[in-house]
């Protein structure tokens, strides 16, 4: 059984276990207070016995420990179930005077007249059949849950008996030819917990009837609803008007023959109107579904379980340059890839049983075929579709003829990217390791001419040659700082990276110059932990940070503050300071490798460490940027998102 069929009905099966308890421990307290309204409502009608009222309680405390899912307690209900079977079969079986006695076991009985305490046969085997019922009721062997059901049936049939002998006053029906009755709250309890505790398994049995959602059951509702009632008041008028002589046998007959024609024509009425509105509401899903089918912006085929085409849209006569014509009536392999009916022949069953669609991808390497003959690869979508005449199988068809092209191009450019991506770098080594050679073989002459020959070379002189190995070293410096550039992020590892943390361990780095210069930073709100590449990440920070003690106003103590703010999706960080600040007009050109605005008297530098933080930025999938005002400090902002490991 679906586990939402028992969440749906759990509330119902709860309500009649409630019911079964709160009536049965009413009953007991009338028997141990002697009070005969509480025994049998009426001072009238039969009592309901003390061991029917425990054995109630003991039906209801049995359903609330099934639905209670707890294994070990289920031990108890079994007891429990047990104990109201072998009630029910004692009370049957038994002979005043013999072991089996157990009627007044509990309970004197001083208000039967006859029979005292004798609990009435229907309701033995009723409590019997109870009993049992929900001994097996958590089995889900298909012959134990139809079992349940029936004798759940079969007790609610015999307490319906009983209940139509109280409404129409008739004792012979609620007593049948045995010696006594079964009460009247009896009938009822056992009605509401028989037909109650039946939906624990609302596929089965009788109950599947009302419960179901096919037209036979909508109708099965609608009909039972109201024939019961009108039957029933039918009857009871007709007994009525016998009773007080108004009218005479046949005429009361022939008035009872018409009434039931009446119901059955409203029946028939009924059924027929119900009939057509869901054959009106069938012909405008059909027609929904052809309108669906041919609004979709891609090729769509309807066909049969045996693979017979039976509508084709607009979109399928342009993929498969077939007229709809052409397509209708013949086997869907004439476009489609046979080896999708094949998987589908093999999941059959579940794929019409379960409604579930099957998806093939690019990856399972799909080819349909045109009417030249020529074929394209598709990415399909097979649903099954239930229609009133059965299964259809919807095909949508995706033509990614365009798609594999691209994917193929952007390939081929990736390839040619990476290659040039070689090349650089190998430009790049050969550029730091050859142009280092000469740069170092004119300083070693310079420091040859100044060592070996000092008479030659006058103080004029020197001073020219200390001017050249300056420009020499500056030139080597340059040369690793571009290696580096392009080196950057070469080896990046991706980690859990803590960005308060990582300041920390940049100030304690920079520890010597923020002390030297007396400088500040203060973070000011938590910064994110992310995946990042930690070391990266670190650079840029430092850079960062060096750069706004770096560019400090004389005499002024530099103040750096560090925040973040988290928008949707990444992470905006700041790094302000009370710096020189920056003329708009060089906002971007200080992002560029080797761009400077000071010269390198006033401020040292090769002007690569934002060129740095901008290449580290957008590997982290954000970007970076600069607020400043010339003279007012500056504020570096750059985003990061939180990248997949
Ligand atoms: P470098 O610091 O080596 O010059 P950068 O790429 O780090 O190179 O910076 C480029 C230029 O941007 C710097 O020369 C400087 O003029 C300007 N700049 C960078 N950071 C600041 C700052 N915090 N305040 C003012 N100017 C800055």
């Amino acid at each position: 059984m679906a586990i939402t069929d028992i969440k749906r009905y759990r509330n119902v099966i709860i309500l009649s276990a409630t019911i079964a308890i709160v009536v049965g421990a009413t009953v007991i307290t009338g028997w141990l207070l002697n009070n005969q309204t509480l025994m049998s409502i009426n001072p009238g009608f039969t009592t309901m016995k003390f061991n029917t009222a425990l054995c109630f309680i003991l039906l209801g405390i049995t359903i609330f420990i099934r639905h209670s899912d707890k294994s070990k307690n289920q031990i108890l209900a079994n007891i429990l179930a047990v104990t109201v079977s072998t009630i029910g079969l004692l009370s049957l079986l038994q002979m005043k005077g013999t072991i089996f006695y157990i009627d007044e076991l509990l309970a004197p009985d001083n208000a039967s007249a006859t029979h005292p305490g004798k609990m009435s046969p229907p309701t033995s085997f009723c409590l019997m059949l109870s009993g049992v019922a929900m001994l097996i009721i958590k089995s889900d062997k298909k012959p134990y849950i139809l079992l349940t059901q029936y004798m759940l049936h079969i007790v609610t049939l015999i307490a319906s008996i009983a209940l139509l002998g109280y409404i129409f006053g008739s004792p012979h029906i609620y007593r049948y030819t045995f010696s006594n009755s079964m009460a009247l709250h009896t009938a009822i309890v056992f009605i509401i917990f028989s037909v109650g505790t039946s939906l624990a398994n609302p596929n089965r049995g009788i109950t599947a009837l009302f419960t179901g959602t096919l037209i036979g059951n909508v109708m099965a509702r609608k009909l039972f609803i109201w024939i019961i009632p009108s039957v029933i008041v039918i009857c009871y008028t007709r007994m009525l008007l016998y009773k007080y002589n108004i009218l005479s046998l046949e005429v009361g007959l022939a008035l009872l023959s018409v009434s039931f024609l009446l119901i059955s024509l409203v029946s028939v009425w009924k059924t027929s109107q119900t009939l057509n509105a869901i054959d009106e509401k069938e012909k405008r899903f059909e027609e929904n579904l052809r309108l669906g089918i041919e609004a979709a912006p891609y090729a769509l085929i309807l066909s049969t379980q045996e693979g017979e085409i039976i509508h084709a849209n607009y979109q399928a006569e342009k993929t498969f340059k077939y007229s709809r014509k052409e397509l209708m009536g013949t086997d869907c392999k004439i476009v489609l890839p046979v080896e999708i009916w094949s998987t589908i022949k093999e999941v059959r069953k579940k794929f019409y049983s379960e409604l579930k669609p099957l998806n093939f991808k690019l990856e399972d390497n799909m080819h349909c075929k045109r009417k030249d003959g020529s074929t394209f690869p598709a990415e399909l979508v097979i649903s099954p579709v239930a229609t009133p005449q059965g299964p259809l199988a919807l095909t949508s068809v995706i033509d990614l003829t365009l798609r594999v092209e691209t994917e193929k191009l952007a390939l081929e450019h990736l390839a040619e990217l990476q290659h040039k991506n070689q090349e650089m770098e190998q430009f790049n080594y050969i550029a730091s390791h050859d142009l280092q050679e000469p740069l170092r073989t004119v300083s070693n002459y310079i420091m040859l001419l100044q060592e070996d020959y000092p008479e030659n070379v006058t103080p004029e002189i020197n001073e020219h040659l200390s001017v050249m190995d300056q420009a020499v070293c500056r030139m080597s410096k340059l040369i690793r700082t571009l290696l580096d550039f392009g080196r950057l992020g070469k080896d990046k590892k991706l980690t859990l990276t803590n960005c308060n943390e990582v300041v920390e361990q940049v100030t304690a780095d920079l520890n010597n110059l923020i002390k030297s210069t007396g400088a500040t930073v203060t973070v000011d709100n938590s910064l994110p932990t992310l995946y990042a590449y930690d070391t990266e990440l670190r650079q840029l920070f430092q850079n960062l940070i060096n750069n706004a003690i770096k560019f400090s106003k004389k005499e002024i103590q530099p103040q750096i503050n560090i925040g973040c703010r988290e928008i949707k999706g990444f992470y905006k960080i700041y790094v302000s300071d009370n710096g020189i600040g920056i003329d708009e007009k060089h906002f971007a050109s200080i992002f560029h490798i080797f761009q400077r605005v000071h010269r390198q008297e006033d401020y040292e530098g090769y002007g690569v460490g934002l060129a740095n933080c901008k290449k580290i930025a957008e590997m982290h999938g954000g970007k970076i940027w600069v607020e400043s005002e010339y003279g007012e400090g500056s504020t570096f902002k750059f985003t990061l998102i939180n990248l997949k490991p």
